[in-house]
């Protein structure tokens, strides 16, 4: 038998591929060398000042679009992709966001409903770093009902002129596109907007608790006048932002595992040399009763995802089960950093280890991309087939 590995306990490893294992390793090295070393401090600081050069060095490894195919693009599988996620938000959940907004929400809109001319212009500059993307649903009275949003777009001779407010938007101030969904008279449609445009503007949002070290942004459109190009051809409805919401959900099932790998990791590691009555705290039953439990809820977690992403690479995932798969692994990630916490006794509030930083992000984590509640409504919905959502 294969000896005991503590860090992969159930042996999920024997699932990957070499190049799985490459990405993986990459990813991995790229987040020790550039975002572990600064990322308290960007976190204590309420500010990512080098996030242009971040994006760049992450094109650089191929992990912006990564699972999109052609124009500058990694074409990885959704396994590789999951796998990236996951040492990114090892590291931070907010690097995690940057490349989830970048890629699975302003790239894959525009890859999976752009026109060809769209495609060539926005593409492969994205997937390179070189432009940064944001993805505009959220407004300040709209959160989990995206039916009832106000942004409108009218039609103006051959022009469109988009007026609204979107909040909440991760890259909003350092875009230099962003899709933004907005009412139309033929029913939701998606933009693509330079935000150079006049009448755009994208405010930071100051003062979060949590995703410290990620930018937040409002953004204001005041008759942004936008040519008759600017709309995706490919989807009219809330099909359009809802399926690439799936695409970024699906990397959060991943990603919030690997914050709940470096809490347990961190707490492993506390455990064993703290010691505490002439022992390592380690050494007490209920400190393994912790630690194993944690154990037992981070690698079925990791095992969901591998078998979301083998579903997703087979063309057989489906909404409904990214909503299982989001819902379990991010509340189980808060309930392990929670309880690496008390592992780590008054150093578990610190900034000189990353647990309360992973906790505080993982609400937000909780919150977006679909609260908890309308993942439990979905699943609710698909299990009873009754609607209970209003
Ligand atoms: P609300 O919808 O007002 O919900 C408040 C509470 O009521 C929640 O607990 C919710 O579950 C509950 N609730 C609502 N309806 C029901 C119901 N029918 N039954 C039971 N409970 C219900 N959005 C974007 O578009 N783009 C982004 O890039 C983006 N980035 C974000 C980054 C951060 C750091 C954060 C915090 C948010 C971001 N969001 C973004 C917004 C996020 O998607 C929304 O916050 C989320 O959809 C919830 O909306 P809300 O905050 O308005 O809450």
């Amino acid at each position: 038998l294969p000896p005991f590995d503590p860090a992969d306990p159930l042996g999920i490893d024997d699932l990957l591929e070499p190049e799985d294992l490459a990405v993986r390793d990459t990813v991995r090295r790229w987040a020790a060398d550039r975002v572990l070393p600064h990322v308290a401090e960007w976190y204590e600081s309420g500010e990512l000042p080098v996030i242009r050069e971040l994006a760049r060095e992450l094109g650089g490894i191929g992990a912006l679009g990564m699972s999109l195919s052609g124009y500058g693009c990694a074409g990885a599988t959704a396994v590789q992709y999951g796998l990236a996620c996951l040492e990114l938000e090892a590291a931070d959940s907010g690097i995690r966001s940057l490349v989830s907004v970048q890629g699975s929400l302003a790239m894959y809109a525009i890859h999976r409903y752009g026109s060809e001319e769209q495609k060539q212009s926005w593409l492969p500059r994205m997937a390179s770093g070189e432009v940064i993307g944001c993805f505009g649903l959220t407004e300040p009275d709209i959160g989990s009902d995206p039916a009832a949003m106000r942004t409108y777009a009218k039609r103006d001779g051959g022009d469109w002129v988009l007026t609204g407010r979107k909040m909440w938007i991760t890259n909003g101030s350092v875009a230099g596109v962003a899709v933004v969904w907005a009412q139309t008279e033929d029913g939701i449609r998606g933009f693509v907007v330079p935000t150079d445009s006049p009448g755009f503007a994208a405010p930071e949002i100051k003062h979060k608790m949590s995703l410290r070290a990620s930018v937040t942004s409002e953004l204001v459109m005041d008759e942004v006048r936008l040519s008759a190009d600017a709309v995706l051809p490919g989807v009219t409805g809330l099909r359009g932002p809802l399926s690439c919401l799936s695409h970024a959900r699906y990397g959060i099932v991943w990603g919030s595992m690997g914050a709940a790998r470096s809490c347990f990791e961190t707490a492993v590691d506390y455990a064993k040399s703290r010691e505490q009555f002439g022992r390592p705290i380690g050494g007490f039953q209920l400190t393994q009763a912790k630690l194993a439990d944690m154990a037992v809820e981070l690698h079925k977690g990791i095992l969901l995802a591998h078998h979301l992403g083998r579903r997703m690479d087979a063309g057989r995932l489906r909404p409904e089960q990214v909503s299982f798969g989001k819902l379990n692994n991010v509340r189980e990630a808060i309930d392990i950093c929670r309880t690496a916490r008390t592992i780590l006794g008054a150093n578990g509030i610190s900034l000189e280890y990353p647990i309360m930083r992973h906790a505080t992000n993982l609400e937000s984590v909780l919150t977006y991309e679909g609260t908890v509640e309308m993942h439990q409504l979905v699943l609710g919905k698909a299990l009873t087939g009754l609607d209970a959502f209003r």
